[in-house]
């Protein structure tokens, strides 16, 4: 049953509760310099390229699962979860370790990930089991299922929020804009949309690929009505901080951060360096060291 309008918003409100618990910055820290450990330990023994992309997004994961989403790690399907679209689902590593440290994923499977002892591949599948809400590989399709996520929690008046990690350079598809137009043209303000905003993809600079400059992500939201917010990408406080207070804020518009991040963060020899999106390093330039 499709619920009144006003009662839908009254919903939506209900939607923009915090967790209860906020975590300390120093835990949060720790957390994701294990995860960033464990991302470069795994994927360059199993031979797993999109290194750098997966550190330039692991902060915001940690700072989603940690410290914003309400979610139970002992019942990956509850149905109030907030839900996670991830939709750059090839430079996400990051997910794989947290969901096998929540006990969500076996320890073993994230350990064999990308090879045949394991069935995670290097690209995020549909695995709600395991707190996997959507495949992605294909750029520009996880802001079209997010959108559908929020807006059919709406539809069914539920109050889980909806959150979707894109990267920068799929920021260019044009499912995304049609994404865009609907959540702004329907109010989905149970919708935050976070961009992973290195300003590299695939082995370029995005100013290099498609002319798209530093401001233009937060130009071009802000045309379509919508108000982006910039944030440090590896500033967990600050990233907690603005992802909660987008889920509070009183208004009728889908939220937007622009996290501002460096692909390949953590690997002295890997940050903000284009060919390395693919590249798995050597151990000489694993040995130049990490932050
Ligand atoms: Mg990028």
């Amino acid at each position: 049953m499709v619920r009144p309008f006003e009662e839908r918003r009254d919903v939506l409100k209900s939607s923009r509760a915090i967790r209860t618990h906020q975590p300390e910055l120093e835990f949060l820290t720790e957390k994701a310099r294990w995860v960033r450990d464990e991302i470069i330990e795994v994927a360059v023994k199993n031979g797993a390229g999109h290194i750098a992309p997966s550190l330039s997004c692991s902060d915001i994961l940690v700072a989603l699962y940690y410290g914003v989403m309400n979610y139970r790690h002992s019942d990956p399907l509850w149905p109030q979860r907030d839900r996670l679209i991830i939709s750059k689902a090839h430079g996400a590593y990051g997910v794989f370790p947290i969901l096998a440290d929540l006990g969500v994923i076996p320890p073993e499977e994230w350990k064999g990930f990308y090879t045949d002892s394991s069935t995670l591949t290097g690209c995020i599948e549909r695995r709600p089991e395991y707190g996997l809400e959507a495949g992605c590989g294909s750029l520009g399709h996880g802001l079209p299922l997010a959108v559908g996520a929020a807006f059919g929690a709406r539809l069914r008046g539920e109050s889980w929020h909806t959150y979707c990690l894109l990267g920068d350079g799929e920021m260019q598809e044009g499912t995304t804009w049609e994404a865009v137009q609907f959540a702004v043209k329907h109010e989905l303000s149970n919708l935050t949309m976070v961009v992973d905003n290195n300003r590299l993809q695939a082995m370029d600079f995005t100013e290099r690929i498609m002319n798209i400059h530093a401001d233009d992500l937060v130009r071009r939201m802000r045309g379509f009505g919508l108000d982006p917010v910039d944030c440090p990408g590896h500033d967990l406080g600050a990233l907690v901080t603005v992802l909660s207070e987008l889920k509070q804020i009183d208004s009728d518009k889908p939220g937007v951060v622009n996290a501002i991040t460096v692909k390949g963060y953590g690997l002295k020899c890997m940050e903000n360096i284009p060919k390395f999106h693919f590249r798995i390093p050597t151990q000489a330039e694993l040995d130049m060291g990490r932050r």
